[in-house]
């Protein structure tokens, strides 16, 4: 079998075709890849064009032998949709397309997508950036998030989805985006040094002590 994170595939339920999942930053879109991924989706008649809930576009379908020449075709690289590392950084349109829009989420979302999307760490971490309150990116459910507000980004930690759901909580207010990319550095640092294979940020904190991480992070 595969390795699925090396290849940006998924192995599907019938254990022989895969799924290919291009890495799409920030969910935009342009017209030239969307037309790759249509000729694509055609020349290998595909079963499913499928939304994924980190924002991406799975192509469902594939043989394994015609895994390489996809992704010859398609001439962009998979996203991290497997594997114990950072698989996505889910961002909504914040100030530059949303009227509610508080913080330039696009803009903080692309710096942690290039710095950390697929870096490897103790079990699996997704990041969501959104504009404002109402967290359309769900930072809620996120290992570690960030919320515009009027005077400054709110930086969550610790929320997860999944069997055993969490929800984050509040670990700083009020940073300037430089001041937040700094705090997301010393997260990720922090748990990947000090994390456990299979324990997701919330377990771990839970762990380790709520105040001690904060302190740890915010000295
Ligand atoms: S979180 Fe706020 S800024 Fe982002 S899309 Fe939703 S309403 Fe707009």
């Amino acid at each position: 079998m595969l390795k699925d994170r090396e290849k940006g595939v998924v192995l599907q339920r019938d254990k022989k075709t895969y799924a290919i999942v291009p890495h799409v930053p920030l969910g935009l879109l342009t017209v030239d890849f969307l037309q790759k991924l249509l000729e694509v989706a055609k020349k290998y008649e595909v079963k499913a064009i499928k939304i994924t809930s980190a924002n991406r576009i799975a192509l469902i379908g594939f043989k394994e032998e015609e895994l390489d020449e996809v992704w010859e075709d398609l001439g962009v690289v998979p996203g991290a949709a497997k594997g114990l590392c950072v698989r996505s950084v889910k961002v909504c349109p914040g100030i530059t397309f949303c009227r509610l829009g508080q913080q330039d989420s696009l803009n903080l979302g692309a710096e942690l997508d290039k710095r950390y999307h697929g870096k490897d760490l103790p079990t699996k971490f997704k990041i969501g950036v959104s504009g404002c309150v109402n967290d359309c990116a769900e930072t809620c459910i996120k290992d570690l998030g960030f919320i515009g507000k009027p005077k400054g980004w709110t930086v969550t930690v610790g929320g997860c989805g999944g069997a055993r759901p969490l929800l984050a909580r509040v670990l700083a207010r009020n940073l300037s985006t430089e001041e937040a990319l700094k705090i997301a550095e010393k997260v990720i640092n922090f748990y990947e040094e000090n994390g456990k294979k299979g324990l997701r940020l919330g377990r771990f904190i839970e762990k380790f002590g709520w105040e001690e991480f904060c302190k740890k992070i915010l000295e």
